[in-house]
């Protein structure tokens, strides 16, 4: 499926309708705001809808656990199948399209039988978990020109331990603490390859950590993974965080370092930042750019005075968006 814009789906699809779908509807009773009942993913009776804002939100097990406890209809279907939010973006827009669907938002009485059609691949939801490719030769570090490997990252099955957000290493790279540790990043305290160096972790679209980026302050060098262990140009670090900025930020930025991107971060309240480090924009890249600017209005690309590459991604980018573009 090509080009979805959230933010209009959001609007378009009432969470009532959605449930219908699901065959989670019935069981709710009414409630000024909207609907309350059963929570399909803990079972507690704490699961609340309000129709005005097109949310849901469980106030029992689910509230503070590790999963999402409430959200729009993307999060509702991104957990309920174990999809990503892209592909639970995919799948309302298959099951309420546009040319069929004169809903009036979020009416109680939108609900109508014929809404209530079995989800397609509501028993699968298996879209993450299948098998990686087992990529015929490996990326080298860091991949140049068009051919990119196409090899998908697997999540890691381990996190690094002793990564101190509260670190003075991290402040004096111009990295606020509450902002490192939003990230999952700071100061390495641990052994190895990674030792002395302020990590940065990619996550994917579910919130997992693909791999970490390693940057020492004293010679400002950069430590990746092996080629055959993360590939980059199939990664954009802070896109999970993008993808679930609940404060719906209008600007994204782009930049060419996870440090600069959090630098970003920690002096621009208002903007979300992401970082690809690749020389030009893969598939990939070009379709996380496209999901996150779906909702959002302007694209600030900050890229370094000796970054040779940026003014071809510049480029590829002017064709697209309304980009502003910063010389850090
Ligand atoms: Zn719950």
């Amino acid at each position: 499926m090509g080009y979805i814009d959230w933010k209009k789906l959001k609007a378009r699809v009432p969470l009532p309708d959605l449930l219908a779908h699901y065959g989670l509807f019935e069981g709710l009773t009414a409630t000024p705001q909207g609907y309350e009942g059963t929570c399909p993913f803990c079972g507690s009776s704490a699961f609340k809808v309000n129709t005005e804002k097109n949310v849901w939100f469980c106030f029992g097990e689910c509230k503070g656990g590790e999963e999402k406890g409430g959200g729009n209809i993307l999060d509702f279907v991104a957990r309920k199948d174990r999809v990503s939010l892209k592909e639970a973006a995919s799948r309302i827009a298959t099951w309420f399209p546009t040319d069929k669907t004169v809903h009036e938002p979020t009416q109680k009485q939108a609900v109508t039988t014929e809404s209530r059609q079995e989800p397609a691949g509501a028993d699968g939801g298996q879209g993450n978990t299948e098998a990686l490719p087992t990529p015929e030769k490996p990326p080298t570090a860091p991949p140049s020109g068009s051919d990119f490997s196409a090899m998908e990252n697997k999540p890691l099955d381990f996190a690094l331990r002793g990564v101190a957000a509260f670190d003075e290493q991290v402040t004096a790279a111009g990295i606020a603490a509450v902002v490192a540790a939003s990230y999952g990043a700071g100061y390495f305290t641990g052994k190895g390859t990674m030792a002395g160096r302020i990590v940065f972790p990619f996550h994917d679209d579910l919130g997992r950590i693909l791999g970490y980026a390693g940057y020492r302050p004293a010679d400002h060098s950069w430590k990746y993974p092996a080629p055959d262990k993360f590939n980059p140009a199939q990664a954009v670090f802070g896109m999970y965080h993008a993808q679930n900025d609940e404060a719906e930020r209008d600007t994204l930025v782009l930049c060419r370092t996870p440090l600069a991107a959090l630098r970003h971060r920690s002096e621009h309240r208002m903007a979300i930042p992401i970082a690809i480090t690749t020389d030009t924009l893969s598939a990939f890249h070009r379709d996380v750019i496209a999901d996150l600017m779906a909702d959002r209005e302007k694209l600030l690309f900050v890229a370094p005075q000796d970054d040779p590459r940026a003014v071809d991604i510049l480029g590829e980018l002017l064709g697209l968006y309304f980009v502003k573009f910063v010389r850090s």
